[in-house]
């Protein structure tokens, strides 16, 4: 009985610790989310509500197929807040998942910008009832130049050749707020980044930024139709947020030093490349010399060793040689799949 009571004791004392250890805190700081641990095609909850689906890409196997954007979604009170409306099979998929997650309609639908892989999707959304948003930028160059890039681009996509493009329902200038007593999710633009037509979804509850191509983690940056010096900017407006995760456009899931390495990449990258037009080299040779050991410790690839990253090298010369418009970029179909070709830059059309 000594031995039984004794126990107790230990047990109660065991007790009153962990309490007194939580009472002890009031104010200590919530701990930050998890960054989570993901394999392609995986869905996560990566806070209360919040759903994360990590899409298939390499910027240099070609037996990785690309799966599109990636997708967050959040579940209010009475509806599903998706980002990114990816192509329309990958859509199809996202429903599907998103399904086996909660019941609740899937009412809207953000494109982060105009590109195929993150908008020809929309038809597969509205028809599941969601309406399409996306900042003003993105809608225009979806409605002028997107029915034109859709038939290019369904020469070589099925998907697209079964259904139509649809176009954005809502469009909004610097913000766009969705609020209930569950959830609270603002799109923001920043200005002209990865395209002139940017948005980031913004979560201030749970510190979650997702940012669409405008912060990718990994080699993906395609800069066709960026404005460098202009996206350095919009990388500090989103670090001034609090952000305890970014869930990005391409790439994994990470904390926010991720927005610091984007600036490293663009930054060092229009250094290299006025050194070398200073010097008056050509694109060429500015290219080959080119090697940031610190890019590839991050993205696992050279900096100039994928098309894409030769395209970008080669749109920051044409950037710093005052030969593009960023005002009228965008139109030109962006590649659809990774690593598909060089970038294309296009100017006055
Ligand atoms: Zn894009």
């Amino acid at each position: 009985m000594l031995k039984r009571l004794s126990l107790l004791a230990a047990v109660g004392l065991a007790f009153g610790v962990v309490v007194y250890a939580s009472v002890d805190k009031p104010d200590a700081e919530p701990k930050p989310l998890p960054v989570p641990e993901l394999k392609f095609n995986d869905v996560k909850e990566i806070a209360p509500g919040v759903f994360f689906r990590y899409s298939s890409i390499s910027a240099n196997d070609p037996k990785i197929p690309f799966g599109g954007s990636n997708h967050t979604w959040v579940v209010f009170k009475d509806y599903v807040v998706v980002v990114d409306a990816n192509f329309p099979k990958e859509a199809a998929d996202v429903i599907t998942d998103i399904k086996k997650t909660t019941k609740k309609p899937i009412k809207y639908v953000l494109d982060t910008h105009h590109h195929g892989d993150h908008a020809y999707g929309n038809t597969v959304w509205a028809k599941e009832g969601a309406k399409i948003i996306a900042h003003k930028n993105a809608a225009r160059l979806l409605k002028a130049n997107g029915p034109k890039q859709w038939e290019d681009a369904a020469k070589d996509r099925k998907d697209l050749r079964d259904n139509e493009l649809k176009q954005v329902d809502i469009s909004f200038d610097d913000k766009y707020e969705l609020k209930d007593d569950t959830q609270h999710v603002i799109f923001m633009h920043f200005g002209h980044s990865h395209t002139a037509g940017d948005a980031c979804a913004y979560l201030p509850k749970h510190k979650i930024l997702c940012t669409g191509d405008a912060c990718v983690n990994g080699a993906f940056n395609y800069m066709g139709h960026s404005n460098s010096a202009s996206w350095i900017k919009c990388l500090e407006g989103m670090e001034k947020l609090e952000i305890d995760l970014i869930c990005p456009g391409h790439g994994k899931p990470t904390r926010k030093d991720l927005l610091a390495k984007e600036k490293r990449y663009f930054s060092e990258l229009r250094a290299a490349v006025k050194k070398g037009i200073d010097e008056k080299k050509t694109v060429e040779e500015i290219t080959k010399g080119l090697d940031f050991p610190w890019y590839k410790e991050w993205t696992g690839v050279g900096v100039v060793e994928t098309d894409m990253n030769k395209g970008n090298v080669k749109h920051v010369y044409d950037e710093l040689m005052g030969k593009i418009d960023h005002d009228r970029i965008g139109t030109a179909p962006a590649p659809l799949n990774l690593g598909a070709g060089p970038n294309t830059t296009v100017v006055g059309r």
